[in-house]
Parts: C-alpha cells; sequence; structure tokens
C-alpha cells in the first residue's frame, strides 16, 4: 500500500510520501535509545507538564486536525472533532493520574517479615523505546491511547500508523515536539508494513503495541514472540447487542443505530450482532431498521453527515462480500445491502436477518455499517449466540432484571459487558478483549503499566 491521503468521499489522491529509508530509520532508532536513557529519569511533574501542554495544542488544533482526519479516512468531521476532544481529555487523565497509578507499592507487612526483608516495595519502572502499530479508524485516540500513559510511565514510543493516514501520523509527532517533549520520545515511522518486521527485531525496540486486524497481529506477535517481547494486541471484535424482554426497546433500538454506525461502522468495538429475544425481537427489528434507514449518509464534511463513506475501496469489497455472502446463504436484507452508484467508498447502513452459522458474517468482523440480527428464545440462548464467535471484545446487554445482569456478566466471552448502554472506552476503564480480539490491556491503570517493568526491591 503507498503511503498516501485518498480520500474516500471521492476517491482523489492528495497526498502521496516517500517511505523513510534505512539511514533515517536508524537515525530514528539510534535517537529513540538515548532519548530514552534521560527521558526515563525525569519526574512525573515534568512529564504531567508536557502532557497537558500538548493536551492544550491539540484543543487549539481541534477543528484543522479533524477535518485532516476526515479527508484522510472519512470519519464524519463532527465525529472527527470528538475524537479530537477525547484525545485531550485521556492526555489529561493520565498527567494527573500517573503518580498513583505508578506509585511504589507496599507488600503486607506480615509477607514483607516472612521474605526475611527488612522492607520491600515493587516499583514500576519503564520498560524503554516500544513500537506502536496503529490502525486508521481512530487515527488520533488509538495513538495516544498509547501514547499518553507510555510517555507518563517514561518510555518513549515510535509509530508506525496505518499508511493511509500519513498526515495524522505526522502531525501527532510535531504535536508532542510542540509541546515540548524532546524530539526522541515520540517519533513518527513513515514506512510499510512490510518493514514492520526488521525493526520489531531491532535490540533497541523493547515491546510493541499493535491495534488492527488478525493477521497483523499474528504478524507482529509471532516476531515479538521470537524475539521474547512483550506485547499488547487489540484486534477486531463483532461484539454482541443483546436485548431482553423487560428492557426499555425503544431506547435499546435507538442507541444500536448508533453503537452499529458510529465511524462509519468501523470501530472494533462497535455492536455487530443484535441477539435480541423473541418476545420483543418484531418490536426492536422494526425499530432498528427504521433507525438505520433514516440516517444521513453523505459528504463526511458536512456537518450533518451521519454516515460517510468507508475508509478504502477494498474495505467496501471486503464488507460487501461479506453481505453477498449471506443473502446467497438465505439471510433477508431489511434495508441496505446494496452499493450506490458515483464516486466515493460509500456503503448503506444495512440489516440482515436470518443469519446461519455457516455464513462468513457470522464469524468474521463487518467493519462498515452492516448489522446482523439473530432471535433468541430464552437467556441461555442469547448467551450461546454471543459467545459464538472468536471474538470477545466488548459487549452489550440490555435488560432492567438484576438476576439477568449476573448471568451475563458472569458468562459472556468478553472483555467489557455495558449494561443498557453501548460500549464507549474511557480512560479510567481497562480495554481490551479475550479470545481472538486479543491480549492485554489499554487505558486505566492496567494500561499504563503493561509496558513496564514491574521490579521487586527486597532489602535485607
Ligand atoms: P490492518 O490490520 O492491515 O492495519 C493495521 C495496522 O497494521 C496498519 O498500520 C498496517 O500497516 C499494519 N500492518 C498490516 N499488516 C501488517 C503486518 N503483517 N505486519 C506488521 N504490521 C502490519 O488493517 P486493515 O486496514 O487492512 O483492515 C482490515 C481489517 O482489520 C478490517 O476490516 C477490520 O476487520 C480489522 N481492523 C480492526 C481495527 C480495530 O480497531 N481493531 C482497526 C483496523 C482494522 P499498513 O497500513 O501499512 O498496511
Amino acid at each position: 500500500m503507498p503511503i498516501a491521503t485518498v480520500n474516500p468521499a471521492n476517491g482523489e489522491t492528495l497526498k502521496t510520501y516517500e517511505a523513510m529509508d534505512e539511514e533515517e530509520l536508524e537515525r530514528r532508532l539510534r535517537l529513540a535509545e538515548a532519548t530514552f536513557r534521560t527521558y526515563r529519569t525525569t519526574a512525573f511533574a515534568d512529564r504531567a507538564r508536557l502532557l497537558n501542554r500538548a493536551a492544550d495544542l491539540l484543543d487549539e488544533d481541534r477543528a484543522e486536525i479533524a477535518r485532516v482526519m476526515t479527508t484522510e479516512m472519512g470519519k464524519p468531521v463532527r465525529q472527527a472533532r470528538a475524537e479530537a476532544a477525547k484525545c485531550a481529555k485521556a492526555m489529561r487523565w493520565y498527567a494527573e493520574h500517573a503518580p498513583e497509578l505508578l506509585a511504589d507499592e507496599r507488600p503486607a507487612e506480615s509477607d514483607v517479615k516472612d521474605s526475611g526483608a527488612s522492607h520491600a516495595l515493587v516499583r514500576y519502572r519503564p520498560l524503554g523505546p516500544v513500537l506502536a502499530v496503529m490502525p486508521w479508524n481512530f487515527p488520533l485516540w488509538q495513538v495516544v491511547r498509547f501514547a499518553a500513559p507510555a510517555l507518563m510511565a517514561g518510555n518513549v514510543g515510535l509509530l508506525k500508523h496505518a499508511s493511509n493516514v500519513p498526515q495524522t501520523a505526522l502531525y501527532l509527532e510535531d504535536l508532542f515536539h510542540r509541546a515540548g517533549f524532546s524530539e526522541g520520545c515520540f517519533q513518527t515511522l513513515l514506512i510499510g508494513s512490510g518493514a514492520v518486521d526488521e525493526i520489531l527485531r531491532d535490540e533497541r525496540i523493547k515491546a510493541a503495541t499493535l491495534t488492527g486486524s488478525e493477521p497483523a497481529g499474528r504478524a507482529v506477535a509471532s516476531t515479538a514472540g521470537q524475539m521474547v517481547k512483550k506485547t499488547v494486541l487489540e484486534l477486531g471484535g463483532s461484539d454482541p447487542f443483546v436485548v431482553m424482554p423487560s428492557a426499555d426497546v425503544d431506547r435499546a433500538a435507538e442507541v444500536a443505530v448508533t453503537a452499529r454506525v458510529q465511524n462509519n461502522g468501523q470501530s472494533c468495538i462497535a455492536a455487530k450482532r443484535f441477539i435480541v429475544h423473541s418476545d420483543v425481537y418484531d418490536r426492536f427489528t422494526e425499530r432498528f431498521t427504521e433507525g438505520m434507514k433514516a440516517l444521513k449518509v453523505g459528504d463526511p464534511l458536512d456537518e450533518e453527515t451521519q454516515v460517510g463513506p468507508l475508509a478504502s475501496e477494498q474495505g467496501r469489497a471486503d464488507l460487501e462480500e461479506l453481505v453477498d455472502d449471506a443473502r446467497r446463504g438465505g439471510a433477508t436484507v431489511l434495508c441496505g445491502g446494496e452499493r450506490p452508484d458515483g464516486p466515493g467508498w460509500y456503503y448503506p447502513p444495512t440489516v440482515l436477518a436470518g443469519l446461519g452459522r455457516e455464513m462468513r458474517i457470522h464469524r468474521e468482523e463487518a467493519f462498515g455499517p452492516v448489522a446482523t440480527l439473530y432471535r433468541a428464545a430464552d437467556l441461555d440462548e442469547a448467551v450461546l449466540i454471543a459467545n459464538d464467535s472468536p471474538f470477545g471484545l466488548s459487549s452489550n446487554v440490555w435488560t432492567r432484571e438484576a438476576a439477568e445482569v449476573d448471568r451475563f456478566v458472569r458468562d459472556l466471552e468478553a472483555g467489557g459487558v455495558y449494561v443498557n448502554g453501548m460500549t464507549a472506552s474511557h480512560p479510567a476503564f481497562p480495554f481490551g478483549g479475550v479470545k481472538r480480539s486479543g491480549y492485554g490491556r489499554e487505558l486505566s491503570g492496567h494500561g499504563i503499566r503493561e509496558f513496564c517493568n514491574i521490579t521487586t526491591v527486597w532489602h535485607g
């Protein structure tokens, strides 16, 4: 894939970039290593000052960087602005909370005595340069949720961003530099995915984090495994959205629309499989389909647009194949399902019913505004369908019965259970999945500690 900005709304190539050559990559790796040696010794207060400054600058740049994101990957510009605001909030959150999240831990006095120590503690020390391989769908947020904790922990970052968002990638490097971080604290590597392996093998890289597809995750984790380097993987999802009879069905249907089409449906934590109890299936289906049909699809730079184009021609072709496969297998298309004529990689909000286990869309991630509906006879069947997926990122359940909530929280195979609401990340809550959605956690104290050397300090 060339490193280029290609506007998904019309297919126009706006800017292309040469990949960095070996000499430049070597310079950047050397700089990262050298910077880490001193940056790791800085105080939390100094790091926090720089990160807060980055947040202020990002706030100032919000409208401009939002337009850049929209022209690079097609998200509605209002959502792009909201993403930028969320990034500034996460930076401030980590600037404030990192000292307490990484404070020395004191084991129980009885255990300290039992070990023969006079005193002992656990200290979170930084690991070193971390490689971040990131996707285009939330081009600022995916990076910031890695960078903010990493920088607060005393690590330095090297970003290999998706090849279709180079301007956002370069903006991020510039943002951290303008905020006062020294050049080697956060660097963007303009490289294709083929160059990742060699960089990951470099001794100066101590760990890697990847958000993206399963094949990309597998490739990075394999190499990191050979090199015995820590990885965090945040891969795809096909989150269930379960609606039980006691739920506020109209509200659930309304939120379901947003949960499915946010970011033009290209979100790992979008609800994708809607599993509805038979008693409320017809009502939910009617409301939900009405809501999907009513969405305003169009130019993502238009303030009123709710759904823009998909980020790439390939992405649309992949989504179309999933829908066609389901249709051939006997699924019913309740709305959408046909690619419109004209420029841009648009695909309409689509609802499919009558899904079967043999259909590809049942097992694969539909990365676009396509929802699948399932009917469940009871709670047991709802849980079975929900867990019948290779993925396990998050989940949404709608019910007013406390006993049902307990069952879902006990049994759903996912890194999150959101009750009577939709999944949304927040700096204070851990984010990540199980099964083939990956491993490790981002955000919260769990996220910042992933790339720390958890050190036992024991005094005789
Ligand atoms: P990819 O996983 O291919 O891209 C994500 C990042 O990984 C990019 O920076 C990409 O670089 C890089 N990458 C790709 N292959 C490798 C590799 N073998 N080794 C190292 N790095 C690699 O996502 P796509 O854009 O191709 O999307 C495909 C599907 O992935 C989507 O339809 C969706 O199902 C899933 N996806 C999930 C996301 C999530 O948030 N969990 C985000 C994006 C996609 P480059 O751009 O240069 O190829």
